[in-house]
């Protein structure tokens, strides 16, 4: 458990066990290797992990809901039917990366130095590789063992790609990626991190594989594709987590985008090969 205070031996002042420096009078804290706390643990105060992961959850519906409402109100005609979810989608992405960052925007500077380097990018790229493999061994695999057609949120996704593919590229492969980094991993994980590593990387992995679960599914063979499915996100979610504990929240955000980026092109290519 990592969410207790200590306090300063300069100035007397409290202050969370996570911090290597008191942030009061500056003085580094002589023990604070006994911890062992990952440098990812050392962003944000609590409140704002929380506040990314509800922002990131609940938010981006609520804004979804909003702009819906904005476009429903639209003349009829001025959106197809894939139009209007790029529209939705778009909207609701950017105003809540916008919101996120802003959230996060003073704590920066002092992590920036995670940042700054390109080793971070270079083994996101790398993890981005792995990680699509290892997606792409689990679709055989369950394809395999229970073959189903695309589920709804893939199939979404495709018409979405196929009639605006630029702007896939920028919401779906680079906004999409970095919001669900800021919300599951330095919201979420980060959060529970605090209290043990195996609750973090579970209780991430389920929920992000939930999210991506389409429980409006509506028919039995639309549950049993959402199911069969299911594994495979949390499989990834997982990874992602792991990428994230070992090498930062510019690795794990580089592999998520990495592996978008590489489902819009293959579907692009499908598309021009059909
Ligand atoms: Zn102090």
């Amino acid at each position: 458990m990592l969410f207790e205070k200590k306090n300063c031996p300069e100035c007397g002042s409290r202050y969370d066990v996570v911090e290597p420096t008191c942030p009061t009078c500056g003085k580094r804290d002589e023990n604070f290797e006994q911890y062992k706390i990952p440098s990812n643990l050392l962003w944000l105060p609590i409140y704002k992990q929380i506040l990314l992961f509800v922002i990131g959850l609940v938010g981006l519906n609520v804004v979804g809901f909003i702009v819906e409402i904005f476009a429903i109100l639209m003349p009829e005609g001025t959106f197809s039917e894939a139009g209007y979810t790029t529209f939705v989608n778009t909207a609701r992405y950017v105003i809540v990366f916008i919101g996120m960052l802003a959230l996060i925007w003073k704590d920066f500077p002092k992590f920036r130095r995670f940042f700054d380097r390109a080793k971070p990018y270079l083994l996101g790229l790398a993890g981005g590789a792995a990680i699509l493999a290892a997606n792409i061994l689990l679709n055989l695999i369950t394809q395999a063992i229970y073959p189903t057609p695309e589920n709804t949120n893939q199939q979404t996704v495709d018409s979405v790609i196929t009639a605006f593919p630029i702007i896939s590229i920028f919401v779906i492969g680079l906004i999409g990626p970095a919001v669900e980094e800021l919300t599951y991993r330095l919201g979420l994980y980060t959060f529970l991190r605090r209290i043990n590593k195996p609750v973090a990387y579970i209780v991430t992995s389920i929920i992000f594989g939930l999210i991506h679960f389409d429980f409006f599914a509506g028919t039995a063979t639309g549950y049993i594709i959402e199911l069969v499915n299911l594994p495979t996100y949390i499989v990834v979610g997982f990874l992602f987590c792991l990428w994230y504990e070992k090498f930062g929240l510019a690795s794990s955000i580089v592999a998520h985008q990495f592996n978008n980026l590489f489902s819009i092109l293959m579907t692009v290519i499908s598309n021009l090969v059909k």
